[in-house]
């Protein structure tokens, strides 16, 4: 009896809105505990969440960038979750749809909202044009090593460089203590009040962090002064302007920096959609962390307040709904009776005074001095580890004991994670063995360039004309439905482009899981949208297609063409003398498989996906008007299978500079981790066909001779003469890491088809 495959149907999507702290909290619970049939979304401003508790210290210069961020894809990637870059700002409640600006709404059953909160004083005219908001951090982050460079030099030529930090919390203070400290250190300054760094703090109110105990406020402000930090209290800021601060019937304040720390704000969008708010404006939500308006909307984090039990915004608060909140939208999801949760009333704040040295303050308790910091480091870096130390995707195979020896069940285990995208191409060597042994109809009309199977189907329309026909079809590589298809969509027409064609019409083939029907309908509409967004870009019409339900998501496209016969680019025809130049960098494949494998940085992966995005349109009409002799697509076999293809052994090698490869970020790493692609070994079987292998195997960029890519860039064969101009056009037209990787040499003779230098 046939064996029937089951799959678990979605019924129910989620969408987390905003990667703030209740919602790690909520994807760690739902990877620990997944509630099968239920499918994730995060969208999310920021990909690398920031942790601003560990901000001061970053200042400071004792974290780095990834020490204070939190990388949400491999989190959401482990959750199961979609996840997707936008900054929303509207929502359509009525129909339970995420607005975006970039792709089509998103439909939720259930939403959750953890977006965070602004700095009030956003609001204040001048903010955004003349000061530096401490929140959104990473755009503060983006201009604080600006401000540090001119402060540093300033002091450095002896001259005088002034700071002004607008509110009286703890985040100014912080700022103002760990700004100090950093500034002072790099410009070899080691005793604060000696240095021309003047530090000003502008606060409306009559004392420093009004809430919090007598001992905190007494000891922050000594030690401010003790540090010639200006203080200015009972100052009201009106106004910003160009290095000037205005303030309330009072003298204005002159700073080569304004940054503002003040309290929390949100922006209107979620009022406007039409969530209850409370008189602050922050998200109204019940002790079940709903909405007061929708109870299929949930809100926790800043953005929120609980009705009846206001706190003051804290991540603390943040961390501490997260379990709740995840519990509370299963028990939803699933019908049952939620939960209340109550904030504590106090929680304990670490506050970073510089020099290693932080305060404790809880209720009346106030301590301090290097152990405090000592002890907030350690939260701090707990918390973190918490959701970078992900556990290890484990391989599972299955396969009945005793059918294969010890040995060959642990290579089949080590290739159990099999890669998708180019990198679920079957391998060159079956694939040619198998062509090969097949006995097809020959047609007169069908075009054959001498022994090369060029990259798409020639048939002779007439003397004029050439039909150019491709097809591709993949398993999905990201779980983004839209995403996917754009990408697959680019990577079907490079080959049309690889040709010297124009792409005219496709025919898709789709295929979408088994889920409730309204899911079914949105996946196929995500798919069929990001596919029809590409080959609108491309004049290219959808003339139809087939879908089918399966296991996993899959799409592919036949492509039609049309080209001149003169017009036509061929694998075939490398001249010596020519120069190799590759329009796009190396490395889907290993990112690709290190993303499944929770190793790739969430960063790494959307500059990756931006590079499989850039069409090969413009680098393939570049090649032609640069007397391109040859043009291949890199894709499934690599740049060494690839390049293989297009060597005439009896007349031609190539040299090829190893150095010179453009490569992706990351995938250095990576290939240093040996994480590859699934078909990576079937593709190092090109090996043979190089020449002087051993010198050059433990180099970096070896590796990447053998990489399968997705949507990879064209390799164009170009006369010498002709390359600095084609290189400037491709620069010109986005190809930022176009380069030449080497040139066409007489093989003299010899079977040597590619030699590296
Ligand atoms: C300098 C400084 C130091 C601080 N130190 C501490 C401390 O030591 N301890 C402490 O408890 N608190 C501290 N805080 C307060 C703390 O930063 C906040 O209370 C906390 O970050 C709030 O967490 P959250 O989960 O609500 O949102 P956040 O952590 O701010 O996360 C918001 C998320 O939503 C996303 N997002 C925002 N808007 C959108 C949108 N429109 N569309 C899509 N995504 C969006 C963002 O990308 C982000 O992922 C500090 C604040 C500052 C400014």
């Amino acid at each position: 009896m046939m064996k029937t495959a089951v799959s678990t149907p979605i019924v129910k999507r989620l969408v987390l809105l905003g990667g703030g702290h209740s919602h790690l909290s909520v994807l760690m619970h739902l990877a620990r505990k997944p509630l099968d049939g239920l499918e994730i979304v995060l969208i999310t401003r920021d990909v690398h969440t920031p942790y601003s508790g560990a901000l001061p210290g970053f200042i400071a210069g004792i974290y780095d960038h990834d020490d204070i961020h939190i990388d949400l894809r491999p989190l959401a990637h482990m959750a199961g979750a979609v996840l997707i870059q936008e900054e929303i700002s509207n929502l359509d409640l009525e129909n339970k749809r995420v607005i975006c600006a970039k792709r089509p709404p998103i439909r939720f059953d259930i939403l959750s909202l953890n977006i965070g909160s602004l700095p009030d004083a956003t609001k204040i005219p001048g903010a955004t044009e003349f000061a530096i908001g401490v929140k959104p951090m990473d755009v503060f982050l983006a201009r604080w090593d600006e401000v540090k460079n001119s402060a540093v030099q300033a002091l450095k030529r002896g001259e005088s460089y002034s700071i002004a930090i607008v509110g009286g919390g703890p985040a100014s203070v912080e700022l103002a203590f760990s700004s100090q400290h950093a500034i002072n250190w790099a410009a070899g300054i080691k005793k604060h009040t000696s240095s021309r760094l003047q530090i000003k703090i502008i606060t409306a109110d009559s004392q420093l962090m009004k809430f919090h105990n007598k001992r905190v406020k007494d000891f922050t402000r000594r030690e401010l002064e003790s540090r010639a930090v200006e203080l200015y209290f009972d100052h009201r800021v009106e106004a910003f302007q160009a290095n000037t601060i205005i303030c309330e019937g009072l003298q204005s304040i002159s700073a080569d920096t304004i940054f503002y720390a003040t309290g929390a704000s949100i922006p209107q969008w979620p009022a406007q959609s039409g969530l209850a708010t409370n008189d602050q404006g922050f998200i109204a939500v019940n002790t079940f962390l709903q909405t007061l308006s929708h109870p299929y909307v949930f809100a926790c984090g800043d953005a929120a307040s609980t009705e009846g039990h206001p706190r003051p915004k804290s991540g603390v608060y943040a961390v501490r709904q997260g379990m709740p909140l995840a519990k509370n939208i299963i028990r939803f999801a699933t019908g049952k009776k939620l939960k209340p949760f109550v904030p504590q009333k106090n929680a304990l704040a670490l506050i970073y005074t510089g020099d290693r040295k932080a305060i404790a303050s809880k209720n009346k308790r106030f301590f301090k001095g290097r152990w405090v910091w000592a002890w907030k480091h350690k939260i701090d870096m707990d918390f973190m580890k918490k959701y970078r130390e992900l556990p290890p995707v484990k391989s599972t195979l299955k396969l009945a004991s005793g059918l294969v020896d010890k040995e060959t069940e642990e290579t089949l285990k080590q290739h159990a994670i099999r890669c998708a995208g180019c990198g679920a191409k079957v391998g060159s060597s079956i694939l040619n063995n198998v062509i090969s042994n097949l006995d097809t109809v020959k047609h007169d009309d069908i075009v054959v360039s001498g022994s090369v199977i060029e990259d798409a189907s020639l048939i002779k329309i007439s003397a004029k004309r050439t039909l150019v026909q491709t097809v591709d079809y993949f398993r999905a590589f990201i779980n983004d439905p839209w995403l996917f298809a754009r990408i697959a969509t680019n990577h079907c027409l490079g080959d049309i482009y690889a040709m010297g064609a124009q792409p005219h019409s496709a025919l898709a083939i789709a295929s979408v899981p088994f889920a409730a029907q309204k899911i079914m309908h949105e996946t196929l509409s995500e798919l069929m949208a990001g596919c029809v967004d590409v080959l609108n870009e491309h004049d290219t019409a959808l003339a139809g297609g087939h879908s089918n339900e399966a296991l996993e998501l899959g799409f592919g496209l036949n492509v039609n063409g049309f080209a001149r016969p003169d017009q036509l680019l061929s694998k075939s025809g490398l001249m010596v003398g020519d120069e190799l130049i590759l329009c796009k960098p190396l490395g889907t494949g290993t990112l690709l498989a290190a993303d499944m494998r929770l190793k790739a940085k969430g960063r790494w992966m959307l500059a990756a996906f931006d590079q499989m995005l850039i069409s090969s349109r413009e680098a393939a009409e570049c090649f032609r008007q640069h007397q391109a002799n040859a043009c291949t697509d890199i894709t499934g076999f690599g740049l060494a299978g690839h390049l293989l293809e297009m060597i005439n052994p009896d007349n031609a090698a190539v040299e090829l500079n190893l150095g010179s490869l453009p490569v992706m970020d990351g995938v250095l790493d990576c290939i240093s981790q040996k994480i590859f692609s699934s078909l990576h070994s079937d593709n190092s079987l090109a090996m043979n066909s190089i020449y002087n292998t051993e010198a050059f195997r433990k180099q970096p960029r070896f590796e990447l001779l053998f990489d399968p890519q997705t949507a990879g860039g064209l390799l164009g064969s170009v006369p010498a003469e002709q390359v600095q101009s084609c290189l400037q056009t491709l620069k010109a037209n986005g190809y930022a890491q176009a380069c030449s990787i080497g040139r066409v040499v007489d093989n003299n003779g010899s079977n040597a088809q590619i030699a590296l230098i």
